[in-house]
């Protein structure tokens, strides 16, 4: 049965595994899904547990009660953590990355201010990107909530990858070394760093300023793709090749 899914705040639970919910996601419950009491669902608290739970009453401000009725780790994680160093897009460009890189198991954004980010002081929108994520999430059955942070520098999202990450850095202008021979020359990693450029690529600046910090250059193909789509792309390239696909 495909039970709908909800990623909530662990903090909503009461020690006798009861739990309230309110405002919009009540809402959104029961007047945008029609539950009724009895009604079965999945709680997740983004953090690797979920909760199959039933709601127990519906009151007409829209706050509905419900109780567990079973707890367990969640699911259907890949094994591999990508996590999308993403140059910032123009308008809904970087929902589109957010979206599907969600749906394909990145495990974490961090949006990247480079050189040739266009239209860079528009103002972020936190909220909406951490919404699209978890709708994402919800629908494609992820047991985590990938995180999304604050757009940072390009160097200072260099810092942010993990040392014993494998660092890669998808480049148009790399001819020689391949996603794909990379992959298969390397112990397979536990965790990935991918930065993918902005609609105009990245600066020659930047590139090398990547290989300083350990970051190896890599070619997706010599067809060139548009940047919401390499990042998606390329992810799906290291799930399978690592068969978390
Ligand atoms: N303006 C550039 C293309 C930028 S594509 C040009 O016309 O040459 C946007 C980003 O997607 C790039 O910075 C890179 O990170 C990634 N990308 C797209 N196609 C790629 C490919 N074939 N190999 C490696 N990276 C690629």
């Amino acid at each position: 049965m495909n039970l709908h899914r909800f990623f909530v705040s662990a903090s909503i639970f009461t020690p006798e595994k009861t739990f309230v919910l309110q405002g919009e996601f009540g809402h959104q419950l029961s007047r945008v899904l029609r539950l009724a009491p009895c009604a079965t669902v999945v709680l997740l608290d983004g953090m690797g547990r979920e909760y199959l739970a039933e709601l127990t009453h519906f009151d007409r401000n829209g706050t509905v009660t419900g109780r567990v009725i079973e707890e367990r780790l969640a699911t259907n994680e890949p094994r591999t953590q990508v996590t999308l160093f993403q140059a910032l897009l123009k308008g809904e460009r970087f929902d589109y990355v957010l979206q599907k890189g969600t749906e394909i198991g990145v495990s974490a954004f961090v949006p990247v201010l480079t050189e040739r980010v266009i239209g860079g002081s528009s103002p972020v929108k936190m909220e909406r990107w951490r919404k699209i994520v978890r709708e994402a999430a919800e629908q494609s059955r992820r047991g985590l909530l990938p995180s999304v942070v604050e757009p940072l520098p390009f160097g200072q999202a260099l810092k942010l990858m993990p040392e014993e990450s494998l660092k890669l850095m998808a480049w148009e202008e790399e001819k020689i070394s391949s996603l794909r021979k990379v992959l298969r020359t390397t112990p397979p990693p536990t965790s990935v760093s991918l930065l993918v450029g902005p609609e105009g690529g990245f600066s020659p600046a930047e590139a090398a300023e990547a290989t300083l910090a350990g970051i190896q250059t890599i070619s997706l193909g010599s067809r060139i793709l548009r940047a919401e789509t390499a990042g998606p792309t390329a992810t799906a390239l290291i799930l399978y090749e690592l068969g978390d696909i």
